[in-house]
C-alpha cells in the first residue's frame, strides 16, 4: 500500500494505514492542546493519563527551568541530588505508612518490571525463591515483555506470545461475581505459592476502564497478607487523584508490598516513574554478599529535570486548593455522567473518581470494534482528545478542565451515539 504521510515516524498503537494523517499540535495549555493551524482541541482522556493539572501548569514549568540551568543528567548508581531526594522524601509522606524505600525509573511499564524483579529478588534472597506471579484477566501492566506477560493476552500480543512467561490468573470481579475472584485468587494463593500478586486498584484502565469496588481490593490485599504472598498495587494511572483520592489503595485503607507510580508523577510533564517497597524488602537486598545486589538501571533513573517537575508536582498536592479542585472535577463528573444513566443506547454507565465511562451498545463489544475509528473520526472532527477503547467511551480530563468543556465533550458523545450508534 502506498503511504499518504512523507513523515517517517512510526506512531505508538496506529494503524498507518488507516489513519496516516496525524494531527499537529504546537502548543499546550491548561485542558487545550493547539494545532498548528489554529485550532483548539479540549484534551478530554489528559494526554494517554498523564497530564493531571493541565498542560504546561506554570509552577512546574518553572521548575524544569531552573533546573535546566543547574544539573540536567548524572549517573544515579553511588551519586543522588537535590530534586531526587526531595521527591522520595515528599512520597514517603503521601503513600501508605509501610512504603519506606524509593526506587527510580523512566515509564510506567519499567516500574512494573522493577516491581516484578523487586518480588522475585526478595524471595530468592531470604533463601525460598518464588517466581510465580498472580495477575487478574483484563489487566494492562504495560508495553514490554514482562509486562505484557502479566497483561492480559489478545490482539495486542498474539504475536509475542511466544516470549511471554506464564502467570497464573483471577477472573474479573465483575458486578456480582466479587466472590469468584476472591476464592479464585484464595485457591492460587494456597496451591501455588506464588511470589506476588499484581493489580491495577479499583480501575482497570487499558482493559476498558473496567470498575470495581474498594471492598473487593481490600478482600485481595487480606488474602495475599493471609498467605504471605507480596501485593503489587500498580497505580500507573489510578494514582495522582485520578479515582478521587491521591491514590487507589487510600479507599480501600489498604497498604501494598509494593506501589508503582508513574504517569501523573511528574503533572505528566517529563517522564519519570518510582516504585516504592517497604523495609523487608529492601533489606533482603541489603547485604555485604554483592549478589544480592538489586541489578536494575535505566540510563536516566531519577533524571534530575524530570524530578524537578515531581518535586513541583508534590508541592502543588500539599496544596488544599488542589485537593478542593479535585472533589469539584468529581462533582461535575458525576452531575454529567448521571444524565447517561436511563439512556439506552449505553450501557455499563460507570464513574471511578474523576473517570467516567460507558459502552456504546454494538454488536461486537471490544476493542476491535467497528464502531471504534467512527467514534475517534467524529471526535476528532469535532475538536475533541477523545480517544475510545473500541466501543467504551470515557472521559478522564486535566483537573482544569471547565464545566463548558465538559458540556462539550458529554455533547459529543450523545451526537457520536445518534450518529454511529
Ligand atoms: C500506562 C500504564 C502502564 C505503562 O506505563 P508507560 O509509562 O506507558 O510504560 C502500566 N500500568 C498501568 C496501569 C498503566 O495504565
Amino acid at each position: 500500500m502506498t503511504r499518504r504521510s512523507t513523515s517517517p515516524i512510526w506512531h505508538p498503537f496506529t494503524q498507518h494505514a488507516l489513519h496516516d494523517e496525524m494531527r499537529w499540535i504546537v502548543r499546550g495549555r491548561g485542558a487545550y492542546l493547539y494545532t498548528a493551524d489554529g485550532r483548539r482541541i479540549i484534551d478530554a482522556i489528559s494526554s494517554w493519563w498523564v497530564v493531571t493539572h493541565g498542560h504546561c501548569h506554570p509552577e512546574i514549568v518553572h521548575a524544569i527551568q531552573q533546573q535546566a540551568g543547574e544539573l540536567t543528567q548524572i549517573i544515579f548508581a553511588g551519586q543522588t541530588h537535590p530534586p531526587a531526594e526531595e521527591v522520595a522524601t515528599g512520597l514517603l509522606r503521601l503513600a501508605p505508612d509501610n512504603l519506606k524505600h524509593v526506587f527510580f525509573s523512566d515509564s510506567g511499564s519499567t516500574s512494573v518490571e522493577v516491581a516484578l524483579k523487586m518480588a522475585l529478588g526478595y524471595w530468592r534472597n531470604i533463601g525460598a525463591p518464588r517466581s510465580r506471579i498472580v495477575v487478574m484477566e483484563h489487566s494492562y501492566h504495560g508495553d514490554t515483555v514482562g509486562t505484557m506477560s502479566v497483561g492480559a493476552r489478545g490482539v495486542f500480543n498474539a504475536a509475542y506470545e511466544p516470549l511471554l512467561f506464564d502467570v497464573s490468573r483471577v477472573p474479573f470481579p465483575a458486578p456480582g461475581r466479587e466472590q469468584d475472584t476472591l476464592d479464585a485468587l484464595e485457591a492460587i494463593c494456597k496451591r501455588e505459592q506464588p511470589a506476588a500478586f499484581i493489580v491495577e486498584p479499583l480501575v482497570l484502565g487499558a482493559g476498558g476502564m473496567l470498575m470495581y469496588p474498594a471492598s473487593v481490593l481490600a478482600e485481595m490485599r487480606r488474602i495475599c497478607s493471609t498467605h504471605g504472598v507480596l501485593f503489587i498495587a500498580d497505580e500507573v494511572m489510578t494514582g495522582w487523584g485520578r479515582t478521587g483520592t491521591l491514590f487507589a489503595c487510600a479507599q480501600a485503607g489498604i497498604a501494598p508490598d509494593i506501589a508503582c507510580y508513574s504517569k501523573g508523577l511528574t503533572g505528566g510533564a517529563l517522564p519519570l516513574a518510582v516504585t516504592l517497597c517497604t523495609v523487608p524488602i529492601f533489606d533482603a537486598h541489603y547485604s555485604t554478599d554483592r549478589t544480592k545486589t538489586f541489578f536494575h538501571s535505566s540510563s536516566y533513573t531519577a533524571n534530575p529535570v524530570a524530578c524537578a517537575a515531581a518535586a513541583a508536582n508534590l508541592r502543588l498536592w500539599e496544596k488544599d486548593t488542589t485537593h478542593r479542585q479535585l472533589e469539584h472535577v468529581v462533582d461535575m463528573q458525576e452531575q454529567a455522567i448521571a444524565a447517561f444513566r436511563d439512556d439506552a443506547r449505553f450501557e455499563n454507565v460507570r464513574r471511578a473518581g474523576t473517570i467516567t465511562a460507558l459502552d456504546l451498545k454494538v454488536k461486537d463489544a471490544g476493542y476491535l470494534a467497528d464502531v471504534g475509528p467512527g467514534l475517534l473520526a467524529f471526535f476528532g472532527a469535532r475538536d475533541l482528545l477523545i480517544r475510545p477503547l473500541g466501543n467504551t467511551i470515557y472521559v478522564m480530563p486535566p483537573y482544569c478542565v471547565s464545566t463548558n468543556d465538559l458540556d462539550e465533550i458529554y455533547g459529543a458523545i450523545r451526537d457520536a451515539a445518534d450518529a454511529l450508534g
